[in-house]
């Protein structure tokens, strides 16, 4: 279990005081100036050392891709975007980083965005989360105020403004590139790659998009050192990790953990439990809702990481764990998913967009019955299909749930079409 000294957010749960003074009270702001007097090549030397993978789902590593942007400044100046469109359902942590400890967010924006060269950062919260915008913005008023951000930063040299953006409610606006359309005040859709986004990103300059939580964390691990976050977690799934736990648990809660929490013991100790108790468990959900399911002989055993849920063909993700006890509809609740990913599909490439819809016809089909035992080999075959075969990963999140459904249950699938057909 994490111990107390190695949490990177005490005031997650908004317990104490949100403000700057409360903030630099649990050591926000602390040495930003000295930090940043070690130098670019120092902080993205630290940030790649520590191992941290990007919180946002895909677990590329952030100071990988902050070292792809350009060196020097060219033409074009360089930004930083941060993305806090956090839409998917089950997923709910970084709306706790803006309300509850929104000077992290801040101040870890000013330190990457002098590391990647950018004197302007973007921060795209989803519409819906209009009292989590409110904080922040009182926040980075605050920090404009003590001399924290703006002209001469810190009193470091550097000018910095930090900017919020508010989404209007496309889920497909999470995605880096629809994100940027947006942005820049076009239809959000997901752009081809390359040309990537450090390359051509924002206004066609130099851009690194990072999730909320990825930001929030990096000024700690310069203050405490690579080392000190790689030396939790396992090799290659290091460091902490805000885990969202939601479903039939006796305690839903976000909470601070190390990577590589056992699933049981993350759900037992901080959940409360399954509902009717451990043995009650039909599947988990582990990673957001477009990462496929595991059964409950894998909940035994799973460790919470990269590469321990990959293993049982599933995700880490964004970490938000929704857990399903035996009175689910496991049919109807992935089918329930597959139309959420038809309504948000963008509709710019054909997989997709003829795809979700057709996945979420059969889905609902599939749900009462009403289909015939070979269409679930024909439905698997449609999710291949889809699955890689897309500009964005919307594609493979509608394709994801409706494998683990077919891996996991596909008896259960093949009852209801028995059923109903009177076999
Ligand atoms: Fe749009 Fe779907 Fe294609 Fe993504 S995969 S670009 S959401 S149509």
């Amino acid at each position: 279990m994490l111990k107390d000294k190695d949490r990177i957010f005490p005031n997650i749960y908004g317990f104490e005081d949100v403000s700057l003074a409360g903030a630099r009270k649990r050591g926000v702001w602390d040495g930003t100036k000295e930090l940043m007097a070690k130098g670019r090549e120092w902080m993205v030397n630290e940030v790649k050392e520590s191992g941290l993978r990007g919180r946002g789902g895909a677990g590329f590593s952030t100071g990988m891709k902050w070292s792809f942007m350009p060196k020097e400044v060219g033409e074009r100046p360089h930004f930083l975007v941060v993305n806090a469109d956090e839409g998917e359902p089950g997923t709910c942590k970084d709306r706790e980083i803006l309300r509850n400890e929104p000077h992290m967010m801040v101040e870890g924006a000013l330190l990457a965005s002098f590391a990647m060269a950018a004197n302007a950062s973007y921060i795209y919260i989803r519409g819906e989360f209009y009292r989590e915008t409110e904080v922040l913005q009182r926040a980075i008023d605050e920090a404009y105020e003590a001399g924290l951000i703006g002209k001469n930063a810190c009193g470091s040299g550097w000018d910095f403004d930090f900017i919020i953006h508010r989404g209007m409610g496309a889920y497909i606006c999470g995605e880096e590139g629809a994100l940027i359309q947006s942005l820049e005040g076009k239809k959000g859709q997901p752009r081809m790659k390359p040309p990537f986004p450090a390359n051509v990103g924002l206004y066609g300059c130099p851009t690194t998009v990072n999730n909320v939580e990825s930001i929030a964390v990096t000024p700690d691990i310069m203050r405490r050192g690579a080392s000190w976050f790689s030396g939790l977690g396992r090799p290659n799934n290091t460091g902490t990790k805000l885990f969202a736990v939601s479903g039939h648990v006796n305690a839903p809660c976000v909470v601070e953990e190390e990577m590589g929490i056992p699933l049981k013991e993350l759900i037992e100790k901080h959940a409360g439990g399954v509902r009717g108790g451990w043995d009650n468990l039909m599947a988990v959900i582990p990673g957001g809702c477009s990462t496929p399911n595991i059964t409950k002989p894998e909940c035994d055993t799973v460790l919470m990481d990269f590469d321990s849920l990959k293993e049982v063909k599933t995700g880490l993700g964004t970490a938000a764990v929704i857990v399903m006890d035996k009175s689910t509809d496991i049919v109807r609740a992935i089918a329930r998913l597959s139309s959420f990913y038809a309504h948000e599909s963008c509709g710019q490439c054909t997989p997709c967009r003829e795809g979700t819809g057709w996945m979420a016809r059969m889905m609902r089909r599939m749900t009462k019955g009403d289909a015939a035992i070979e269409e679930i080999d024909l439905l698997e075959e449609v999710t291949r299909q889809v699955e890689g075969h897309t500009i964005c990963a919307l594609g493979d999140a509608a394709a994801w749930p409706i494998q683990g459904l077919i891996r996991n249950f596909r008896p259960e699938i093949e009852r209801r079409i028995n059923e109903y057909n009177g076999a």
